[in-house]
């Protein structure tokens, strides 16, 4: 399918590229396709960005049939604009659309019309150390009728937005209240998905935690409240003497691409790695008797963030003294190292934008 592109005749002015934070501003452009029963994704264009006129009977608006991705484009240090592993991400898109009834697209052409919008949006690429271009391609159903069922139209778009450093002052630990009375998903639900209601189910929990003076809320099975499931937007792994331990993919968890690339590079480097079922009385027993060496979540927002203390049921345990741990710091480095160019890719993670 070809891409029709209608450039801005009122390009936007800049924000201050020092003072980004997350999700703020957007790009001069964005890319929609749309999909109509019997007809298949069709006029997939680029356009000036600008708002969407709906009807307020929008199935979306409604029932939440909404599926999305995120991922970054990264200006290296010699001028190249780099994606990491963006066909995972139109990979993953697929599998949530499937379980929400949501049509499958071509997920190669998904890749191409990321490459094509961040290339002509390219002068907003910031350049700053950590810094780089948001990318969050998203698809609604857009069907003008309430009552609850598949719609049979839908909308693919993506948005761009330039995003500062996660860390402005070094990699600082997080602290992480585990939940015991909410949940976010249960097996055979969509926790597995990237789709809108999943965070709307988290959003009481990580308002109480912060309440709290904890930053995360570390997530629990939905059913016995025993095995360690996610973070809010990351994977997480427990370093237990010396071996990599992260929760295995089980349907309520989401299959991270961070998550992936970590213990495929753990693996490399010659670490013991495990997925396996881990129950939070282990990862306690593990601190209370010194085995427990590091904690970190995954994921592309921030890439690694160390977890210097997890709260559960009034119980608190530190974990190596609220510092960023050796094996944190090598997947931190080696993960940016390559998404910025600094180092090579030795495992064909990235794919150039010319
Ligand atoms: C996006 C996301 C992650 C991290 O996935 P990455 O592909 O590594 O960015 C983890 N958990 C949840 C719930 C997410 O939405």
């Amino acid at each position: 399918m070809e891409i029709k592109v209608e450039l801005t005749k009122h390009p936007k002015q800049k924000p201050d590229m020092n003072h980004l934070g997350f999700g703020n501003y957007y790009t001069d452009h964005m890319f929609e396709m749309d999909y109509t029963e019997g007809i298949g994704w069709h006029d997939a264009r680029i356009v000036p960005y600008h708002s969407l006129e709906m009807d307020p009977a929008s199935m979306v608006l409604h029932y939440g049939q909404s599926t999305f991705e995120g991922l970054k484009a990264y200006r290296g240090q010699d001028g190249t604009i780099r994606l990491f592993r963006p066909e995972k991400n139109m990979e993953r898109l697929n599998i949530s659309n499937q379980r929400l009834v949501i049509p499958q697209f071509d997920a190669e052409f998904g890749v191409e019309a990321i490459k094509k919008l961040v290339s002509i949006d390219r002068d907003w690429i910031p350049e700053g150390e950590g810094t780089s271009l948001y990318i969050r391609p998203f698809i609604i159903a857009t069907d003008v009728h309430v009552g609850v069922h598949p719609s049979k139209t839908y909308k693919f778009m993506i948005i761009l937005s330039p995003v500062g450093s996660y860390y402005k002052e070094g990699i600082n630990p997080v602290r992480i209240y585990v939940e015991d009375e909410y949940c976010r998903a249960v097996r055979g639900g969509m926790g597995f998905t990237k789709t809108a209601g999943n965070y709307a189910a988290s959003l009481i929990a990580q308002e109480t935690a912060e309440e709290r003076g904890y930053t995360q809320v570390l997530w629990l099975d939905g059913v016995s409240k025993t095995y360690v499931e996610e973070v809010g937007t990351m994977n997480i792994m427990f370093v237990i003497d010396g071996e990599v331990i992260t929760p295995e993919l089980n349907g309520s968890i989401l299959s991270g691409i961070t998550r992936r690339s970590a213990l495929e590079l753990l693996k490399d480097k010659g670490y013991k790695v495990t997925e396996r079922k881990i129950s939070i009385q282990e990862v306690f027993d593990a601190a209370k008797a010194g085995r427990l060496n590091e904690v970190f979540g995954t994921g592309t927002a921030a890439v690694i963030s160390p977890v210097g203390e997890l709260m559960w049921e009034g119980e608190t345990v530190i974990i190596n003294n609220g510092q960023i741990g050796p094996i944190s710091h090598l997947v931190y480095d080696t993960i940016t190292g390559i998404q910025s160019g600094k180092l090579k890719d030795p495992y064909g993670w990235v794919t150039v934008i010319d």
